[in-house]
This record gives structure tokens, C-alpha cells and sequence, in this order.
């Protein structure tokens, strides 16, 4: 792991280097333009925000401007930028700035938090950009750089995480040269840590970054923890002569749509529903199955029933218990025949 110190010191090092110098909002410390690109950079990539960033700008160059303006017109611009909120927020934000703070943007990245959609990362992005104040920025491109370099198990998502993440970020800021070190880790994370194949050779930190060590840049940031799977749990009443078992056709629609699976239900109330004898009826083991959204307990109950009448009815068959396994029946199911097949007593 690197030494604190010498994170910044090599990340400045690179950015004056190699990282991006002639964005269009780069070279002002106009908070204005500052804070148009951070909102217009937040989740759009840098080539979509620039002709975007531009006409904005000709149409409404300052924040009276902007505030003057009806939302329509706003709205109007941000067309195929996506995440409208954004347009509407800066709209609102614009207005506060003009009739709370006489058309000056607050000077530090607490106060530019108390207007509309400035989050923390953004507040620190404007404050060090046009302020110069020493002020941690927390993206997610800046999460995947941070996770990576040292180790950070857990989602970033997670409170204790992004706690975690947030101390690391601001224990990592140097004393001079916010503005390249802000600037370097956005431009690390957009050009080398990006999330799918990190440049690593080219990165300021690739003798010390634990992700490359030890081969887990895939594996960081880890993934959101996946929801745990719904259980569900079903009666499947296997009535069987003694020599054939009785199979029913699902509807077309819906799990295991047209194949043939034993009735589902309780067994006194299945038999009845189907006018059969019953001789006697027994448990058998469950059987879990595994679906792509939720796991199913199969619980089997063998029921012997005297001879049915009819061999054949609208959707029911009675197939000989030998081969009903391969008739078309979902996996799970033929297993459970098998087992009834295999030792029908
Ligand atoms: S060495 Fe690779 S994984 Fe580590 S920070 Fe640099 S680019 Fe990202």
C-alpha cells in the first residue's frame, strides 16, 4: 500500500503528466462553469458532455442567465443527456443562488451542499476546482481507484464502506495542489482504473496497488451482495394404480408451462377433487430445486388409489410409472418419479 503522502504526490505527479488538460471547463475557476460541467459529468462520459457543456454555456453564459430562464428552455438543452432530474435541479439551484446569495455560488463544499443537487463528491469537486479548499471527492470512478489501490474489500455501496472510503479519501489529500490531485483522480479513473480492463502498466500506482498484486482488479470493487434467493415450498402428490402414475398439463403460461407434472396440493384434497379411491398415502423425501430466482422444496407425497376408471381425460394422463420420467416432465419431477419407479412400496 502506498504511503498516504505519496499517493497524492505521485497522483499529482501524474496528472500534470498525462492526465486531461484541455476540457472545456478546465483553465476557470468560474464556480458557474465548474459546477455546469460536475452535474453534466455525472454519469455521462466527457465526450457526450462536451457539445452539451458548450451550447449550454452560449445559451445561458452565467447563473443569472441560467435562473432567468423558463425550465422549458433548460429542459430543451439537456435533451439526450439523460437523468433529467439533473436539468431541473440545476434550474432550482440556479434560482437560489440568484435570490439566497445574490448570484454568488457559496464559497466552501459545505455551503454548496445545502443547495439542490449538489451531493458531497460534487460540493468537494466545485470547492477545490474554484476555491481551492482542501475537499474529498467520492464518485464512483474514484470508489473503483480507491478500492483497488488499497485493498478495500466490501460494496462501496455499504454504509460501513463508503464510511470507510470517505476517512480514506480524506486522510489521502495533500496540503498544496488540490486542483491537479481532484483532477488526477477523476482523469485515473476515466483513463487507466477504468472498470472493465485497468491499464495498469501506465498507472502512477502499479508497484503498490493491491488489486494488481494480487490479480483482483475484476474483483474490485465488489459487487452489490446479491439478494438472497426467495424460498418457496410445494406439495406434489404422486398418485399412482401401482402401475401407472397420474401426470396433469400445466397451462402454457407460467413455470413449467405445458409439461406434465404431478397435482400440486393437499392430498385429501387433490384425490377428492379427482374422484379417486384412496388406498393409503405416504411422505417422501423433499427435493430442492434450484430456479433462477427463487428455490423450490418439492414435498412428495405417494398416494396409492384403487384403479381409475378413465385412462384419459381432458389434460391428465396416466402413464406407465417405468417411463413417465422422460414423458416431458420438468427435471425435478422426473427425479421424483424415478424414486416412486425405483421403489414404488
Ligand atoms: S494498478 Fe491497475 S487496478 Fe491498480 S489503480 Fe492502477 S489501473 Fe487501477
Amino acid at each position: 500500500m502506498p504511503k498516504e503522502q505519496s499517493f497524492a504526490q505521485r497522483l499529482i505527479a501524474w496528472q500534470q503528466a498525462a492526465g486531461r488538460h484541455d476540457l472545456p471547463w478546465q483553465g476557470s475557476r468560474d464556480p458557474y462553469r465548474v459546477w455546469l460541467s460536475e452535474i453534466m459529468l455525472q454519469q455521462t462520459q466527457v465526450a457526450t458532455v462536451i457539445p452539451y457543456y458548450q451550447r449550454f454555456l452560449a445559451s445561458f453564459p452565467d447563473v443569472g442567465a441560467l435562473a432567468a430562464a423558463p425550465i422549458e428552455r433548460v429542459v430543451e438543452h439537456w435533451a439526450g443527456l439523460g437523468y433529467y432530474a439533473r436539468a431541473r435541479n440545476l434550474h432550482r439551484c440556479a434560482q437560489q443562488i440568484v435570490t439566497v446569495h445574490g448570484g454568488f455560488f457559496p464559497k466552501t463544499a459545505a455551503g454548496l451542499t445545502e443547495l439542490p443537487g449538489i451531493g458531497r463528491s460534487t460540493a468537494a469537486a466545485i470547492a477545490a476546482f474554484s476555491f481551492g479548499e482542501r475537499a474529498a471527492i467520492l464518485d464512483g470512478n474514484v470508489k473503483r481507484v480507491l478500492c483497488r489501490v488499497f485493498g478495500i474489500a466490501g460494496f462501496p455501496g455499504a454504509t460501513a464502506v463508503d464510511r470507510k472510503l470517505w476517512q480514506l479519501a480524506e486522510s489521502l489529500l495533500p496540503e498544496t495542489g488540490i486542483e491537479a490531485y481532484t483532477q488526477g483522480l477523476m482523469d485515473l479513473g476515466a483513463t487507466l482504473c477504468t472498470r472493465g480492463t485497468p491499464h495498469c502498466p501506465a498507472c502512477p500506482f502499479a508497484d503498490s496497488c493491491v488489486a494488481r498484486r494480487e490479480g483482483r482488479q475484476k474483483e474490485l470493487p465488489e459487487a452489490r451482495p446479491r439478494a438472497p434467493v426467495p424460498e418457496r415450498r410445494s406439495t406434489f402428490v404422486l398418485i399412482t394404480d401401482g402401475t401407472r402414475l397420474l401426470l396433469e398439463r400445466r397451462p402454457p403460461s407460467g413455470l413449467w408451462g405445458g409439461l406434465l407434472v404431478p397435482p400440486e396440493g393437499e392430498p385429501d384434497e387433490v384425490l377428492a377433487a379427482r374422484g379417486l379411491v384412496t388406498v393409503d398415502c405416504r411422505k417422501l423425501p423433499d427435493l430442492q430445486h434450484a430456479f433462477t430466482h427463487f428455490r423450490l422444496t418439492l414435498a412428495p407425497v405417494l398416494c396409492r388409489v384403487a384403479a381409475p376408471s378413465a385412462l384419459a381425460e381432458a389434460g391428465r394422463e396416466w402413464l406407465p410409472l417405468a417411463t413417465a420420467a422422460s414423458a416431458g416432465v420438468p427435471t425435478p419431477i422426473a427425479r421424483l418419479i424415478r424414486q416412486v419407479a425405483s421403489a414404488p412400496d
